[in-house]
């Protein structure tokens, strides 16, 4: 059981090899379309990115290939590859192919859309977040059949890869509403998450929810001169002051109304895992904006802080004077940009509520409150680990990359508990990028030999799931 490829234990290692090449030359080219969701200039790459996935997808003998492309929602990619056995479990593989913005264009190395192999790094938007990982899938089924020999995978394997993920997926509920027969599934495997580290692969269980929310105090119509009212009229500005300083207790816990209530926290086998990540500190703090000291929630390690305990953030504050020089005056308003990363089960709408609640609760007389939300936030979601899908995948994911394989979670958000929720079926987790692909960034990139390893994991789930199933 080890990297040979001859090695007749994993037909799916030789097939996944002799397929690199061909999957590396249609990747790069998806890597080409400059498929920028946020930008209206580029919507028609964002269609031409549907449909040059929908041609590699038929080319590659997926039956029912379809461009959903009638709007609002920008176009997505459907694809069915039925199994023979028509009672084999049926999967539903999500990932995204709009790619985030490139600016600042001058900072990266290799132009964003001409993708550029260095070594074993393959460079370009999109490499990583989330082009690569749906290529991977690809290169999975195929590697499944070729290893197998059979013409049908062992389990119904469903596509869908929706074009307004970096947008926040304004019209996902909606998809997942119109084509509910199509997209049903017994499970979904969400693509668009990373590894721990490159030396110590993992499987994700879960991510954090967010809920954004601006708070604004306003005293008088306009600012006022603090010699002549100051001393005699509440200031805006102090009074955020004092809600953001109430937010936190002395343990670095969140004050609002029953904020703990519906947290579910990690089992011990989960925390054990965790702690038993390498985990070096200096590089965390490096790579976290070049923090000096981490900080947080007593009795939880960082790892634990950023991935199972739910948050409180000041994003930013704005009040008063702030330009050169001193202007003595009492603001007329002051105002805090808020937002809270969740975990399960914690419902934004609850937060939202024990919010404006906590903001009632800190408003000096005299001021005036406002609370405006950021949209409707996105629910936490995480799996349940005794699950036996996650078994397969952790066990696929361990064959592939022939090492002991742990759960972790990641602290930002996707629409993981969407699809749980429109489907009722469980998330499970398989992809094969690293954190430090500077995705979002300039010079993303991918590491091929993950993505690789990543495709073989897929194939044996396939091989494999149907009786972890049963
Ligand atoms: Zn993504």
């Amino acid at each position: 059981m080890s990297g040979d490829p001859e090695n007749p234990e994993h037909p799916e290692r030789a097939a996944v090899t002799a397929l690199a090449d061909d999957f590396l030359a249609g990747l790069r080219e998806w890597l080409s379309i400059p498929s920028i969701g946020t930008d209206p200039a580029h919507h028609p790459d964002v269609a031409r990115s549907a449909r040059w996935l929908a041609d590699a997808l038929r080319r590659d003998g997926w039956s029912d290939v379809r461009v959903w492309d009638t709007g609002p929602a920008l176009p997505a990619v459907y694809a069915c590859r039925p199994a023979a056995d028509p009672d084999a479990p049926v999967v539903l593989v999500y990932g995204h192919h709009d790619v985030q913005p490139v600016d600042p264009v001058e900072a990266w190395a290799h132009p964003p859309f001409e993708p550029t192999l260095v070594g074993e790094e393959l460079f370009g938007r999109g490499a990583s977040d989330d082009k690569g990982q749906v290529a991977m899938h690809l290169l999975g089924v195929k590697a499944h059949l070729a290893a197998t020999g059979a013409t049908h995978p062992a389990v119904t394997v469903k596509l869908f890869v929706e074009g307004e993920e970096e947008s926040g997926s304004p019209h996902l509920t909606r998809l997942l509403d119109e084509h509910r027969d199509d997209l049903a599934a017994d499970l979904v495997v969400f693509t668009d998450t990373p590894l721990y580290a490159r030396d110590a692969p993992t499987v994700c269980t879960g991510q954090r929810g967010v809920y954004g929310a601006e708070v604004v105090f306003t005293g008088g119509a306009s600012d006022v001169h603090s010699g002549r009212a100051g001393g005699g009229v509440p200031n805006p500005a102090t009074a955020i002051a004092r809600l953001v300083a109430a937010l936190h207790d002395d343990r670095g816990r969140v004050r609002l109304r029953d904020f703990y209530t519906d947290v579910v926290e990690p089992t011990e086998a989960e925390r054990a895992d965790y702690a038993a990540l390498p985990f070096d500190e200096g590089g965390w703090l490096a790579d976290s904006g070049g923090a000096r000291a981490t900080a947080g929630e007593e009795g939880w390690s960082t790892l634990e802080r950023v991935w199972v305990r739910p948050t409180a953030e000041v994003n930013g504050i704005h009040g008063g004077y702030t330009g050169p020089g001193l202007k003595t005056i009492v603001p007329a308003s002051a105002s805090v940009k808020l937002s809270f990363r969740l975990v399960p089960d914690q419902r934004p709408e609850r937060v939202a509520e024990a919010l404006r609640e906590f903001v009632a609760d800190h408003t000096p007389p005299g001021l005036r409150a406002e609370v405006i939300p950021c949209g409707d936030g996105a629910p936490p979601y995480a799996v349940d680990v005794a699950h036996p899908a996650v078994g397969a995948v952790r066990d696929a994911v361990e064959t592939a990359f022939d090492r002991p394989v742990r759960f972790s979670r990641t602290g930002g958000s996707g629409p993981a508990a969407l699809l749980h929720g429109a489907l009722g079926v469980p998330v499970v987790y398989l992809g094969a990028t690293l954190p430090d692909d500077r995705i979002h960034a300039p010079d993303e990139r991918v590491v091929v030999p993950l993505l690789l390893r990543g495709a073989e994991a897929a194939a044996h789930l396939w091989r494999t799931l149907p009786e972890r199933l049963s």
